[in-house]
């Protein structure tokens, strides 16, 4: 039977996050089609525990392809790596991240093995009768979800919207199979150089990574009045998140904007300020483990489905906040 693949994702820290998410995906279809998943990891330097870290989330198989020429991630050598593993073991569905990388690289793999491709999947499910996966993901601006089928290509191809499942909890007694495999020369490509790597100012705000976000919206009714919220985020060593009528006045940048046409967010604690709770705005707070509300409307969609409710006016409320942390913290 043909496998399930991830791609994996490597950083300066090792493996990225988005890796582990795409292996609780592939593990649930690998299991609801009794076949293996396995991970594509593609870098410059991997350590070998960084293959083992795959298998305890879930990998049964990691391909490694380490090379120096593999350090930056590029187009064309990365592609053909793929597509070479992909000839060799004919896996039925191959998932990446809806990342730069993913993005870039899947869509080049795609025409190559001569597959469909589906963007930004927020889920993924195997259909009972054809074992076909169906690929569902926002369409018309996010205004319907489409589920979107791959009948006869192989592999079915999808990119995943990163933070929209958990991770697997690591299992260290898990076993499986690590295979090398070289990467050849004529993969390369000789007609550009890295020569230097810049981070976009944007991308420096990460409220993807942060444990704490405390977001605002509509309801802070001015500029002026933001500094509430960057001062609990600052507070609570957390990042300043915002609805997308906060970004569309101009209060917050659009990398703090959270939801369908936003980011999509897992923090620990999301405290939302003046947020009713628009269907798009939950759609990127849905793997929130715990949801505070702040409103005045104690019948707000956020206020329903939070974890905790404040009701009342935030202009009252966070000042109150922000006092009580502070005593706390003197008198501590
Ligand atoms: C295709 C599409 C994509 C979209 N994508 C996104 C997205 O990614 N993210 C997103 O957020 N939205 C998105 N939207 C917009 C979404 O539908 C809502 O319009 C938006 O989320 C509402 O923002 P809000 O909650 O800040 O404002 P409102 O809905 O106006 O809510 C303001 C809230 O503030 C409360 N409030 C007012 N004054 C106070 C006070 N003094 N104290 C306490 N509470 C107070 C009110 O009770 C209310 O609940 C999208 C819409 C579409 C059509």
């Amino acid at each position: 039977m043909h496998d399930v693949w991830i791609l994996a994702e490597t950083g300066h820290n090792g493996l990225k996050d988005i890796s582990f998410e795409l292996l609780a995906r592939g593990r649930a279809l690998a299991d609801t089609l009794g076949v293996k998943l396995a991970a594509v990891v593609i870098g410059g330097g991997l350590e070998s525990s960084e293959a083992w870290r795959l298998i305890a989330h879930g990998s049964d198989i990691v391909y490694v392809v380490q090379d120096s020429r593999l350090e930056h991630v590029t187009c064309i050598p990365y592609s053909r790596v793929i597509e070479h593993l992909i000839r060799k073991h004919s896996p039925q569905i191959l998932l990446a991240g809806a990342t730069t990388t993913g993005r870039t690289i899947l869509p080049y793999v795609a025409v190559k093995v001569h597959s469909g491709l589906t963007a930004d999947c927020t889920d993924l499910a195997i259909e009972a009768d054809t074992g076909n996966l169906l690929q569902t993901r926002p369409a018309i601006g996010g205004n319907i979800m489409a589920t979107i089928k791959t009948p006869d290509h192989r592999p079915q191809m999808a990119t995943v919207r990163p933070r929209s499942c958990r991770p697997l909890k690591a299992d260290p007694s898990r076993s499986g199979q690590v295979v090398s495999e070289l990467f050849e020369t004529a993969w390369d490509d000789d007609r550009f150089s890295v020569e230097d790597i810049r981070v976009p100012e944007g991308d420096r705000v990460s409220i993807e990574e942060a444990d704490i976000v405390v977001s605002g919206g509509r309801g802070l009714k001015k500029k002026e009045n933001v500094v509430l919220l960057d001062r609990l985020a600052h507070l609570l060593s957390g990042e300043t998140g915002a609805s997308r009528e906060a970004v569309d006045r101009g209060w917050k940048s659009y990398p703090h904007q959270v939801g369908l046409s936003g980011k999509t967010i897992s923090p620990k604690l999301y405290i939302g300020v003046g947020i009713s709770g628009a269907v798009q705005h939950l759609a990127g707070i849905k793997t929130a483990e715990c949801i505070v509300a702040i409103n005045s409307d104690e019948e707000a969609n956020l206020v329903a489905m939070a974890d905790f409710a404040l009701i009342g006016d935030l202009f009252e409320i966070l000042p109150e906040i922000q006092r009580q942390i502070e005593e706390r913290r003197r008198s501590s």
